[in-house]
């Protein structure tokens, strides 16, 4: 089973294969730390995981490293306007990422990276350059790229037909700019006074490295010179993995990173969800709003990853209503969720929604397909299709299981409250508790299926049982 993903480099879907059999090691540009995410943020953050789960349900291993960026512009500006040390700045805010990513159900990447720690792997990535005739130390004494030594400058963003300047004289000493300029960016940045305490020794004096940098230099420290995806929203293509490539690419020689990935924005009212605009939603405003996690996430995916997706509350309340559909099913099939992240999962009939995120990672064709067979299989459910053949039912639940596992939601079947059910129905679940206790299998099973027919699902866990309708 391949994964079929569009590559920004190559402007093609193509097939996802890694260049060591059986896993593909993959970076994605991290958070910065000065803040909150907002879910612009997690809209790529959760793209990336579906990625990732849907090569894991599809028997492949993967090796996920996302970085943390801790020391930047907007990190040092930020923390020296609080009075707080950078270190103590960046814990806070990369522990509530972290805490975010939890709620999301984001699987945890192997390897989290912090700029900070790497400052020895930058320094040594620059002296390569300067080394290499690809760098030089200014007049400000800061150390720039020279984007005119590597010819393939603007291939993964098209520069070239953007109809872009290119002046050996434009210098570029922001982490951040927008530019559609080919100026040489800064690696080094010489200590200024506004940094406070937050410089380096290096072999250029005191100061610290630029944010492309750091990219380059954690994931080939993680993953070696060559690795098979690289990813970002789409923001990061132009100047900040551009410059990542040319980097890399002069100091190895070697192909960077052999496909791209971006994800479009989240939109509020056509424009970018993000913290300048001040049009933001984190996840703590939506849950103060009564809204889950899951929810979010749900919203989060259901807009193809290609394309801005624009975020609005009706869009919330269409995603708690879908939720729900979702955890009626589970409770019709007495459907109990595994937790652990199950590799070659087996979809059974929900097979379609394998092969719609198999294919270039369609979430609104997969959600299609997921609620058209929840749908169907309901209605089977209902006529009795279902009466007598547990292992037909088993295969439904392992196939809904594989389904929940790919797209990260987290679906709970309804519980019931214990004033909601009648007394005699749950006398006849005591007795057959009591049944079971005594080993009389026989007694049990038929009380079960008596609670069946009045509509009762019974479910035993290690100390006492629960009792789910089976259907609403
Ligand atoms: P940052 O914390 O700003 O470095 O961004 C973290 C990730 O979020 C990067 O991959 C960005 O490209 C991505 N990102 C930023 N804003 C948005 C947005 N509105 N929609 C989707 N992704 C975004
Ligand atoms: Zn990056």
């Amino acid at each position: 089973m391949v994964l079929n993903l569009y590559d920004t480099m190559t402007r093609e879907v193509r097939k996802v294969f890694p260049m060591d059999e059986n896993l593909v090691r993959f970076y994605a540009c991290g958070p910065t730390v000065y803040g909150p995410a907002h879910i612009g943020n997690f809209r790529t953050f959760v793209m990336q995981d579906v990625f990732r789960r849907v090569l894991e349900t599809s028997g492949q291993k993967t090796l996920h490293v996302r970085n943390l960026t801790d020391v930047d512009d907007k990190t040092i500006r930020q923390s020296q306007e609080q009075g707080v040390k950078l270190k103590d700045f960046t814990d806070k805010w990369t522990a509530r990422f972290q805490k975010d990513c939890e709620f999301l159900n984001l699987l945890t990447p192997h390897a989290e990276p912090s700029a900070v720690e790497h400052i020895p792997e930058q320094i040594s990535l620059i002296e390569r350059l300067i080394e290499g005739g690809n760098a030089y130390r200014a007049n400000d004494g800061s150390v720039y790229f020279k984007v005119d030594a590597f010819p393939e400058y603007g291939r993964l963003s098209r520069l070239a037909d953007r109809e872009i300047t290119t002046s050996a004289t434009d210098r570029e000493t922001a982490d951040e700019y927008e530019r559609d300029t080919a100026a040489d960016f800064v690696l080094w940045k010489v200590r200024r006074p506004e940094d406070g305490e937050n410089f380096w020794e290096s072999p250029w004096g005191q100061g610290r490295p630029g944010w492309h940098i750091e990219c380059s230099a954690m994931s080939m420290k993680v993953l070696g010179d060559s690795f098979d995806l690289h990813s970002g929203g789409v923001d990061l293509i132009f100047p900040h993995h551009e410059n990542e490539i040319a980097q890399s690419e002069c100091a190895t020689g070697k192909t960077f990173a052999r496909h791209w990935f971006h994800i479009a924005h989240l939109m509020v009212e056509g424009k970018k969800m993000s913290k300048s605009l001040g049009n933001l939603h984190t996840l703590e405003d939506l849950f103060e709003l009564g809204y889950s996690a899951q929810e979010v996430r749900y919203v989060l995916l259901s807009g193809s990853y290609r394309q801005p997706l624009n975020f609005t509350f009706d869009s919330m309340k269409a995603s708690r209503k879908a939720m729900s559909k979702l955890r009626d099913f589970a409770t019709k099939f007495n459907f109990i969720p595994t937790t652990g992240n199950n590799l070659e999962t087996e979809f059974g009939p929900f097979q379609p929604v394998q092969d719609a995120l198999l294919s270039d990672l369609s979430t609104p064709e997969a959600l299609g397909r997921c609620f058209s067979l929840v749908r169907e299989l309901s209605e089977a459910y209902e006529r009795g299709e279902y009466e007598g053949r547990p292992e037909a039912v088993s295969e439904v639940c392992r196939g809904f299981q594989a389904t929940c596992d790919a797209f990260g939601l987290a679906v709970e079947p309804k519980k019931v409250d214990i004033e909601e059910i009648p007394a005699d129905i749950e006398n006849l679940a005591q007795k057959r508790w009591n049944a079971k206790l005594s080993k009389d299998w026989a007694m049990a099973d038929q009380l079960r299926n008596e609670l069946l027919e009045l509509g009762w699902v019974v479910k035993d866990g290690k100390e006492k049982f629960e009792l789910t309708r089976s259907s609403e």
